[in-house]
């Protein structure tokens, strides 16, 4: 495989807040670099049961798995097994959600933290977090710079042809402070700030990149059912490959199926939906 893409997931960022406080990236769209599109997220729009869907191609009500305390090792084809499959090599700066729906479950904190399988099906290289004991009083998330850092590393030590990272930072926080505060306003625009200096890096190593989060939260920092504010958020692209047109609303399955075919890696029967990038 000689294709190469990262996708950055940023947990719980809704479409207002992405356009409105993400000052890089949407620099990046004026100067014709990326590209944005609204994307919607599965329903529940809970994180775990959207990470299933962005890896798999499908909805919750296929995957089966209801929400963060139903996390289970899915037994459908996904964005890491099919590019093992095209001989990519594959990595993850994750939760441990990550690894337990697509590689080992239940989490060994000690045997799981971090691998490095080359000869795995899924994931060969693994750096996760658990965010054990998080809550609005609590907040347990890694510094993000850290996370970006680590991806980096992985990209330049193994040749990963993909690479996801998640951070759940920005959901934390909306949870805490809510989306009408100051905190919030300053911790969109720290992220940003650390995430902007890595893009040019990653372009410049040969990899597309995609940006964006799993679901939205409404004004109180929920999420997990139907309304804009829960279940839209952006999409930035960085890469060479034509999209749809810029008011054309992108359904969160149509990920896992875009990210092989932009890899080069077999979509498989189980993806219905239709690629976004060609
Ligand atoms: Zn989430």
């Amino acid at each position: 495989m000689d294709n190469k893409l990262l996708l950055i997931i940023l947990d719980g960022v809704p479409w207002r807040n992405f356009r409105r406080l993400f000052g890089n990236l949407e620099g990046w769209v004026d100067s014709g670099d990326a590209r944005v599109w609204k994307i919607r997220s599965v329903l529940p729009s809970i994180s775990a049961s959207c990470y299933a869907s962005i890896h798999t191609g499908v909805a919750p009500a296929k995957h089966g798995c209801t929400g963060n305390g139903n996390v289970f090792r899915l037994d459908l084809p996904d964005v890491f097994s099919q590019t093992r499959k095209a001989g990519g090599v594959t990595g993850a700066v994750t939760h441990s959600f990550w690894s337990e729906f697509f590689n080992r479950h239940p989490f060994d904190c000690v045997r799981d933290i971090e691998y490095d399988e080359p000869g795995s099906d899924t994931i060969n290289h693994g750096r996760f977090h658990t965010m054990t004991a998080a809550g609005k009083d609590n907040q347990m998330t890694p510094c993000d710079v850290d996370l970006f850092a680590t991806l980096s590393n992985l990209c330049h030590r193994f040749g990963l042809n993909y690479g996801v990272l998640h951070t759940c930072t920005l959901d934390s926080m909306g949870h805490r402070f809510f989306h009408e505060s100051n905190e919030m306003d300053h911790a969109c625009h720290v992220m940003d700030e650390m995430l902007a200096p890595f893009i040019p890096k990653w372009r410049g190593a040969g990899y597309e990149v995609i940006v964006t989060a799993d679901h939205g939260q409404d004004g109180r920092g929920h999420h997990g059912g139907r309304a804009d504010l829960q279940q839209d958020s952006a999409l930035y692209y960085f890469g060479p490959a034509k999209g749809p047109a810029k008011d054309i609303l992108i359904d969160q399955v149509q990920l896992a199926p875009t990210i092989l075919s932009r890899l080069g890696a077999p979509v498989p029967e189980s993806m219905k939906a239709a690629a976004f990038l060609y």
